[in-house]
């Protein structure tokens, strides 16, 4: 989930200034306006429902607060080229199936 991280990483950074804009509405949003509920509609505009992560991830890409210290064009390549899903998908069977022994064993 990488938009929770890149909004608490704004609340770090950008509390004070607004870090996305509604087009439709004209309304800005500081992080804290956005809410800090983690889930479906933290993200869209309180006015007109509009989604707003494209908003926040510009702002994130400008904002001088962020810039110098996570670059987020390198976050973003991190993110893209993580843990390939082959991978992760072959431990998750393999846990599986040493847990499904194990609870086998259990019931006997
Ligand atoms: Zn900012
Ligand atoms: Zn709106």
């Amino acid at each position: 989930m990488l938009f929770v991280r890149l909004r608490s990483l704004l609340f770090a950074s950008c509390p004070d200034h607004p870090v996305a804009l509604c087009e439709k509405c004209r309304r800005t949003y500081t992080p804290e306006q956005l809410g800090t509920e983690i889930g479906d509609g933290c993200y869209l505009c309180h006015d007109c429902g509009a989604d707003l992560r494209e908003s926040v991830v510009a702002h994130a890409r400008t904002c001088p607060n962020l810039i110098p210290q996570k670059p987020l064009a390198r976050m973003a390549s991190v993110t893209s080229s993580m843990i390939s899903p082959a991978v992760s998908n072959r431990f998750a069977t393999r846990r599986r199936a040493r847990l499904g022994l194990d609870v086998h064993t259990a019931a006997r």
